[in-house]
């Protein structure tokens, strides 16, 4: 399988030249040159995630130097579930995404990506070295999911007193190959100096970098791969197709769904629940693509303003009324997050993170009859645990700690000080100026 970028002015690249890549030449995501064809009948009834995953990545992977590994790789990313657990008395169910060592979906993603890179850089003579600019999220499941592995150095920069108390522990947990770097600057600044490092000749001269962005090839396949183990598990069990409601941010999970259904699985409607960030409901209501700053809101992983996976959607969907027939969007404010927070814990015993929460306040208004009319569910992208201090003043009582975080809450932390200053950056990687080693 070849790749192109959705704005055609990059060469074709194969897949694992996609996976360093990240994103294409010109600046535009990669998409697959063709699509795979799928039935239900393909997967073997009771196939595990791992299964579904192998099978279903096996052509996106066809005649590239990883596709001999891609058992291995899938079963590496896909080493914790993603049950579908019914939510009694609400008519729907809940995909729990927050089994993996971070507690969030993008465990997924990062696990196949450190997997794949890990191969493909094992016999490299420069160091690869992923550079991470995050406002809480991801970089803890990157870090994550690349920690010990071979041949890659990770340096993870989030804004110093920005995050939380518990996404700090999980950004400086690691040690080994993960430096953690609390920049004196804003999320801003982080990312401005990943790029800028990525222009720098000292870095690039001694290091080959990458960025394992959430644009990557190779977070989204893993993600289509759980969306469609969930769509044969409901189609086996109902004989429907499944409905899936998706907390949206740069729709990276979201497009990941449409992938999986437009190589065949049986899914139906894809609703994109977003937050205040309403780029994307503005655009599908018929208004012009106004890409916009982001505003901060209780689903703070969802804070975009300027969602780049749009692309990718455009490019399978060009023209506003296919893309339309294609996806539907919702939007809820931070208001609504809290009401549906506690009504549900109060109604089903269910605790959501705020991003959860967003998906069911979309359930929660849909009309009965529409409702009724597929098997619908809801995704849930973190564990709530890791939003306790939005969610327990809520729902009235401690959130219980998955095990997977008491894990990392248990670990030493270690992070150095950083200047918002390329300069500063530079010193840090190279071991010229040793930053200010920080030990709480
Ligand atoms: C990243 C994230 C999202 C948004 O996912 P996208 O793929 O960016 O749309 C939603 N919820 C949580 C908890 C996240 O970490």
């Amino acid at each position: 399988m070849q790749y192109h970028s959705t704005r055609g002015e990059s060469p074709a690249a194969s897949f694992s030249q996609a996976l360093l890549a990240g994103l294409a030449p010109d600046g535009g995501p990669y998409i697959p040159a063709g699509w795979p064809r799928f039935e239900p009948a393909d997967f073997p009834p009771g196939a595990t995630l791992a299964q579904v995953a192998r099978q279903l990545i096996a052509p996106f992977a066809a005649g590239d130097i990883l596709a001999p590994a891609m058992a291995e790789i899938t079963a590496d990313a896909c080493n914790f579930p993603a049950p579908l657990v019914a939510v009694d008395g609400a008519g729907y169910s809940v995909l729990e995404l927050f089994h993996g060592p971070t507690a969030a979906f993008k465990d997924f993603g990062a696990r196949f990506l450190a997997a794949s890179l890990t191969r493909l850089r094992a016999t490299a003579a420069k160091p690869l070295e992923i550079l991470v600019a995050t406002s809480g999220d991801t970089g803890g499941a990157v870090a994550a999911a690349f920690h010990r592995r071979p041949g890659i150095r990770v340096a993870v920069l989030y804004p110093r007193g920005l995050v939380s108390p518990a996404q700090e522990q999980q950004l400086t947990c690691w040690g080994d190959n993960v430096r953690s770097f609390a920049v004196r600057g804003s999320f801003d600044d982080c990312q401005r100096l990943v790029k800028a490092a990525f222009m720098d000749p000292a870095l690039r001269a001694t290091r080959d970098l990458s960025s394992a962005n959430s644009i990557n090839l190779g977070r989204l396949l893993p993600q289509a791969a759980y969306h469609a183990a969930t769509a044969l598990a409901v189609w086996r069990r109902e004989g429907r197709p499944a409905s899936f409601v998706i907390p949206s941010g740069n729709l990276g999970n979201a497009l990941a769904c449409v992938w999986a259904r437009h190589v065949g699985l049986p899914i139906g409607e894809i609703v994109l629940a977003h937050n205040a960030n309403r780029t994307v409901p503005d655009f599908l209501s018929g208004l012009p693509w106004q890409p916009r700053r982001s505003i901060a809101t209780l689903a703070s992983a969802m804070d975009v303003g300027d969602p780049s996976n749009m692309e990718r959607l455009r490019a399978l969907y060009p023209g506003l009324p296919a893309l339309q027939s294609a996806v539907t969007a919702e939007v809820v404010d931070d208001a609504a997050i809290r009401e549906r927070i506690a009504a549900d814990y109060a109604a089903y015993g269910r605790i959501w993170c705020p991003h959860t929460a967003i998906a069911a306040e979309v359930m929660a208004r849909m009309p009965e009859a529409r409702r009724r009319s597929a098997a619908w569910v809801i995704a849930a992208t973190a564990h709530p645990a890791k939003f306790r201090e939005i969610v327990e003043p809520l729902i009235g009582r401690a959130v219980p700690t998955p095990d997977s975080l008491a894990r990392l809450y248990e670990l030493p932390v270690a992070k150095e000080d950083l200047a918002p200053q390329l300069e500063a950056l530079r010193g840090a990687l190279l071991g010229a100026i040793p930053a200010a080693r920080v030990q709480p």
